[in-house]
């Protein structure tokens, strides 16, 4: 049995092509049940559906085969005991610092000031403002950072950012770019060796259906 980890949303929707390169086709969709372990059509596959930040511990335990997860999410968790071979090129987005509209960021920062930060990527950031020599205070959250400069928890956050349309319903401006975002593929290393006949077909097709894309 092969176990892919996955999560619902962005993530699920868009490996859905990629599985279906490699005919691996979900019975359910995760959004109208509400199973946790979904079958396929290939009786030796099944999906989990987990949280996006718990993707890269199912894997590294071997719980799950293989994994779909976002960079930020991969860089946070450190990586352990997981192989990263592909960039998918799916959800793609930015880290970005932000602060709240009239904030002198530029400012601040040339006058080197400590700067409160909130944000959920803590690792991230200290090496993004420690990179620049900027002293911070690092406030962690888990959700919502938009909400932070607005009252008063923060001086900026760092975030991701597609569109930018949360943060322009919130009175924010992005100010500084700290890296691009994609999702990756994720292998348990122990299950590459012992599986490799049934995993390796799958890595292929996906590496091949990604770079077809270009
Ligand atoms: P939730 O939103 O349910 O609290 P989450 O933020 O962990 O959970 P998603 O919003 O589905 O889960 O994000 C999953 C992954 O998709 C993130 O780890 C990131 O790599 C990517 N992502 C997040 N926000 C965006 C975005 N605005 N545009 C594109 N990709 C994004
Ligand atoms: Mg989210």
């Amino acid at each position: 049995m092969i176990t892919i980890a996955l999560s619902k949303g962005r993530i699920f929707e868009e490996t859905l092509p990629l599985l279906a390169a490699a005919g691996i086709v979900p019975s359910e969709a995760p959004e109208s049940s509400r199973k946790l372990i979904i079958g396929t059509n290939r009786d030796d596959v099944r999906l989990i559906i987990v949280r996006a930040t718990d993707v890269p511990t199912y894997v590294q335990y071997g719980a799950a085969d293989l994994g779909v997860a976002g960079k930020d999410v991969l860089l946070e968790h450190g990586g352990a005991g997981v192989y990263q071979p592909l960039d998918l090129e799916i959800a793609k987005c930015s880290l970005m610092v932000a602060v709240q509209q009239g904030f002198d960021y530029l400012g601040a920062v040339q006058q080197g000031a400590r700067l409160r930060v909130a944000t959920k990527y803590t690792d991230c950031a200290r090496e993004h403002f420690a990179g620049k020599g900027v002293h911070i205070d690092l406030i962690k959250l888990y959700g919502s950072m938009e909400l932070a400069p607005l009252v008063g928890l923060a001086d900026c956050i760092v975030d991701l950012v597609s569109t930018g349309g949360t943060l322009k319903a919130n009175n924010l401006v992005a100010v500084e770019h700290v890296r691009d975002i994609s999702s990756r593929l994720i292998v348990n290393q122990a299950a590459l060796k012992l599986k490799h006949d049934q995993l390796q077909p799958i890595i292929d097709t996906f590496a091949a259906t990604v770079a077809a894309r270009h």
